[in-house]
């Protein structure tokens, strides 16, 4: 047994805190109102809100074989109901007040359905349909009682009796007592004895009063204020369907026997840790929903009995609440540590469960989210099945589990013990899960079984959960792309090709001046040869700082040329970072137009004007232009570093030539006229530059800060019959909305890149522009550009546009933060590999090693995977979703922004201490993410009128979870409408 271990248990055997006491509960006073019990009064204010809903009926079917008595069955239940009085109590809000009362006689309703002419899968339907309809049909909670029969015969000697009552009267350990009081009296009554019930002592309804009017203990409340403490996080399951405003509590239920080597295997691993198979198991679905949700505390409830008196042993009623379970799964501790720490705060939390969750909730205010349960989203219970009862040597029952077609939860896992076995079943919401999901579910969770009894010593981090057919589909499928492409040493070399075989085509266009692809080659030669006369140098980088222009294109070409890699200086940028940047990357020479050579005075560098170069006719003796292979530099690029200073990445010509190629392999159309809308200092501008002069089209470069400008792109697009262009969606949002559908007619191929793009503007694409294909890219620019992309259809448009599959010759992985991958469908962080990873930061080891890891999936260990922070899921068709970042990177209209940079920037100035900067979107939240609060908030505050409402807003601090939810319930009119957010 480990330190931990041990050190737990003696915590625990060693403590004082007062264990519960069992109650003292007499009756109550008489001709009071006697109130619902607190866990009651939760399911009433629920089924307000959902009144139709049968979300909280209990329905439990006893299958007879053999010579049924039917009029014995009956009699025996009505005993039953004169004996417990909460059978025959109703409810009823009068005043501030929701009260039971208790009836003196009522009649339960009995239907009888006669399937024996019915077989087969007539039959099997039929009774499906019944047991739906009849456990489904609606209580009315002021007319008691909520209880009701059904029988259906399906043959002489077989029946199947069907119970359904609202949990408000009862709970699992009452079925049990009632099952023994039906035999019991039926019994009786087939050996002609008259039933003589004992009265009971106390009833359900003494025990809601003393419950609503004893004092808590408030050691309790602070013992769970403290291990509930911290933010609550909603788990994050991975869901089949998005959320619904509304949950319809639908559910299914889906079952499985555990064989029966796990059976006992898992009863000596219980044995040697001293634990009982409900912590067993209950840590195991915690390790399952751990990866789930990649998450590392989880919330789980659990419902124990408050029969904590042999008083109440004997009552039928609802006396189940539930233990708030909390674990801790980070620093990969071993199965049997785990194992120890949930044993540990199941026994502490039953020591201190003495507080009614509704309380707890009460105090606790955790975020409250309408469509969700609070504290905890899924269940685990774990039930030991009693023998079942006997009706007699003629009879045999057997006790059914009825799929009623709901979920309260939005997962909960039964484990059942019986006859030597375990079951596990699953309940789940049809609004999030489908089957296929929970079919996988009891394949993880039979994994770890596996796993853990192979060896429970071992830690998390080894125990896998992945059968070995998703891990292959994942690794070897998914995660790879391999294509053959035409060998090429740089993109230098595929653009002389084109200007030999086309020279006079038109390669660049600006305003009204064209280069043929001839007259490009010649300047830029004489660009590399003027830079290595000046001493450039192969994988050297020359700065190179022009405006959209036809120089911007030669000067690229030329620097390329001469063996070094192009750096891009935008005009503009603050001399301080025009300075910091040129120092890090250790520019020797800028080439600059010359109106912008005076921005270099005060940095050590050296400048070429551009102009000059390729005006004047200067002849070069013996300087001939380099051929970069494709391990030279090709270019560098600097973006938002998290340190507080940009940093430089280094591109290759390897990396350029698979991203430039890999575009002739993924679109079905090359770009023949491409709109570049780049700035030339981010990498996206490097997609239409390369595409189109390797491939022989014309690029068409827009004059400078004219992205902005709608009608002289729309002309600029018809002119130059534009058929491609790859840019912000947000960008595309402007152009189909400002620009006329005829000026857009040429486009056949519009490329997001660089954000997250909506629905609606896809659907806004396939209205205006049909014939024109839309795609998602994706990539980061240590990727170099791009490193998935996906073909958006209109038939596709599900909730997330995906960014789709790896290139060629790219590959992904999904990864936990063990580098292992996630189970498809889970958000875990993207690691890119493959040929376009760059080869890091420059002169910055440090940074690199953080970012740039070695690849374990590569077997021979000499390739790395860049570490995106992006995170991502696969769809169940390899296709990626982007879900965020796991840091605060943010993109702003394009640019790559670190919040640390800001913040240390700030920091930098004497009288700022510490800086908190506040991200707001222009468009509006998304109601569904809003708490209930935040939504009571808004409603109040959209009200016309400010009577009542400053002390509305006062009072919602101390409103119970249920409180809010019904007056937001109320306010449901308000909420439709257009909402104005409160200032405080
Ligand atoms: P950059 O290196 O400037 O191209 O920025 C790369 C980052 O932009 C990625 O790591 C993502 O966070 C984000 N990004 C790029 N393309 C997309 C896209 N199609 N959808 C969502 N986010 C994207
Ligand atoms: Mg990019």
């Amino acid at each position: 047994m480990g330190k931990s271990q041990s050190s737990l248990v003696n915590k625990w055997l060693s403590s004082k805190v007062d264990k519960p006491k069992p109650y003292q509960i007499t009756r109550h006073p008489v001709g009071v109102n006697v109130p619902l019990s607190f866990r009651q009064e939760r399911l009433w204010f629920l089924q307000q809100l959902y009144p139709s809903n049968p979300f909280y009926h209990y329905a439990e079917g006893f299958e007879f074989r053999g010579k049924l008595k039917i009029e014995y069955l009956i009699t025996s239940l009505e005993a039953i109901l004169k004996r417990h009085s909460i059978l025959r109590a109703s409810f009823h809000a009068i005043e501030n007040q929701v009260i039971q009362i208790v009836e003196e006689s009522s009649n339960f309703e009995i239907t009888s359905h006669d399937l024996r002419s019915l077989s087969g899968d007539e039959l099997d339907q039929s009774t499906e349909e019944i047991i739906i309809k009849e456990t489904n049909k609606h209580f009315n909670l002021e007319t008691a009682p909520l209880f009701r029969t059904s029988i259906l015969q399906f043959g002489d000697e077989h029946h199947l009796v069907i119970l359904t009552l609202h949990h408000l009267i009862m709970d699992k350990w009452s079925m049990r007592l009632l099952r023994d009081e039906l035999s019991a009296n039926y019994l009786r009554l087939s050996s002609n004895n008259p039933l003589q019930p004992d009265p009971l002592v106390i009833e359900y309804a003494d025990y809601a009063y003393w419950q609503r009017n004893r004092d808590l203990n408030e050691k309790n409340v602070a013992y769970w204020k403290e291990k509930l403490k911290g933010v609550l996080t909603q788990l994050r399951l991975p869901l089949t369907y998005k959320r619904p405003a509304n949950t319809t509590f639908r559910g299914g239920f889906s079952s499985q026997e555990i064989s029966s080597a796990v059976y006992e295997a898992v009863n000596n691993i219980c044995r040697d840790s001293h634990a009982t198979p409900y912590v067993f198991f209950l840590t195991v679905y915690n390790i399952m929903l751990s990866r789930l949700c990649q998450d590392e505390d989880i919330i789980v409830g659990s419902p124990f009995t408050e029969r904590n008196s042999t008083q109440l042993e004997d009552l039928i009623g609802f006396f189940d609440d539930t233990l708030v379970l909390r674990s801790d799964l980070s620093a990969n501790p071993r199965f049997i540590d785990l194992l120890e720490q949930v044993k540990f705060n199941v026994l502490e939390g039953l020591e201190h469960r003495d507080i009614p969750f509704e309380y707890l909730v009460k105090s606790l205010k955790p975020d409250r989210v309408l469509n969700q349960n609070p504290l905890f989203q899924v269940m685990f219970i774990f039930h030991q099945e009693p023998t079942t009862p006997s009706f007699g040597d003629n009879l045999a029952m057997n006790k059914k589990i009825l799929d009623i077609g709901v979920a309260k939860f939005d997962l909960t896992l039964y484990v059942e013990l019986k006859n030597d076995a375990f079951t596990m079943l699953f309940e789940y919401s049809k609004d999030l899960f489908d089957e296929n999901f929970i079919k996988r579910l009891h394949g993880y969770f039979n994994k770890l079984l596996d796993e853990i009894i192979a060896d429970p010593e071992q830690h998390l981090s080894e125990l896998k959960m992945l059968s070995t057919v998703e891990e292959e589909q994942i690794l070897a499928h998914w995660s790879r792309n391999p294509v053959p492409l035409p060998g090429a040493d740089s993109v230098c070399q595929m653009f002389e090709k084109m200007a030999v075989k086309n020279p006079d085509r038109p390669a660049v266009v600006y305003e009204n001046t064209t280069l043929s692809y001839h007259d490009l080659n010649v300047k830029a030669q004489m660009v590399a040869k003027c830079l290595i006369q000046n001493g450039i140098k192969t994988n050297d980088f020359v700065g190179l700082c022009t405006n959209t222009s036809l120089e911007l294109i030669v000067g690229i070409f030329g620097i390329m040329k001469s063996g070094a890699g192009y750096f891009p200086i935008e005009p503009d940028i603050p001399i301080e970072r025009m300075k910091y940047v040129i120092q890090d990357a250790d520019i020797k020479f800028v080439l600059s137009q010359i109106e912008h050579i005076n921005c270099f005075e005060d940095i050590d560098v050296g400048t070429i004007p551009i102009e000059v170069i390729i005006e004047e006719d200067v002849q070069y003796k013996n300087i001939r232009p380099v051929e970069p292979n494709g391990g030279h530099r090709a270019y560098l690029i600097y973006t938002s570093g998290s340190t507080g200073q940009p940093k430089g990445i280094v591109v290759s010509h390897s990396n350029l030539v698979n991203s430039t190629l890999a575009r002739s392999v993924f679109y079905p159309r090359r770009p023949k006229s491409f709109l570049l809308l780049s700035s030339f200092t981010f990498d996206s501008s490097v997609a239409g530059i390369f595409w189109t002069l390797t491939t022989g089209g014309k690029l068409v470069l827009p004059r400078r800060r004219s992205e902005q400008d709608t009608k002289l792109l729309g002309n600029l697009i018809s002119e130059q019959g534009v058929t491609h262009t790859l840019l912000l969606p947000s960008l595309y949002e402007i152009f189909l909305q400002h620009i006329p559908q005829d000026k857009l007619e040429t486009l056949n191929t519009v490329i997001l890149a660089g954000e997250s793009c909506s629905v609606s503007l896809c659907e806004k694409h396939f209205n205006i522009l049909p014939e024109a294909n839309l795609y998602n890219e994706y990539g980061p620019t240590e990727a170099t550009v791009w490193s998935t992309a996906y073909k958006i259809t209109p038939e596709g448009l599900a909730e997330k546009i995906p960014i789709g599959k790896p290139i060629a010759n790219v590959e992904v992985y999904v990864l936990d933060k063990n580098l292992d991958p996630v189970p498809m469908g889970v958000t875990g962080e993207l690691y890119l590999g493959g040929n376009g990873i760059s080869e890091g930061y420059l002169n910055n080891h440090e940074l690199s090693s953080e970012y740039f890891i070695t690849n374990p999936y590569d077997h021979n260990r000499n390739t790395l995977l860049y570490r995106t922070g992006d995170l991502v899921s696969f769809r169940k068709d390899g296709n990626l979703i982007f879900h965020g970042r796991k840091d605060d990177q943010l993109k702003i209209r394009g640019h790559r922004v670190e919040l640390e940079e800001i913040k240390t920037a700030l920091k930098n100035y004497p009288h700022i201490q510490d800086v908190a900067i506040v991200v707001t979107r222009a468009h509006a939240t998304d109601q569904n993410e809003l708490t209930s609060i935040d939504r009571l908030y808004e409603a109040l505050g959209s009200l016309e009128g400010d009577e009542g409402k400053e002390s509305l807003l006062h009072s919602i601090e101390n409103l119970s979870d249920t409180e809010v939810e019904i007056l937001l319930a109320q306010m449901n009119g308000q909420l439709l409408n257009p909402i104005r957010p409160i200032e405080s």
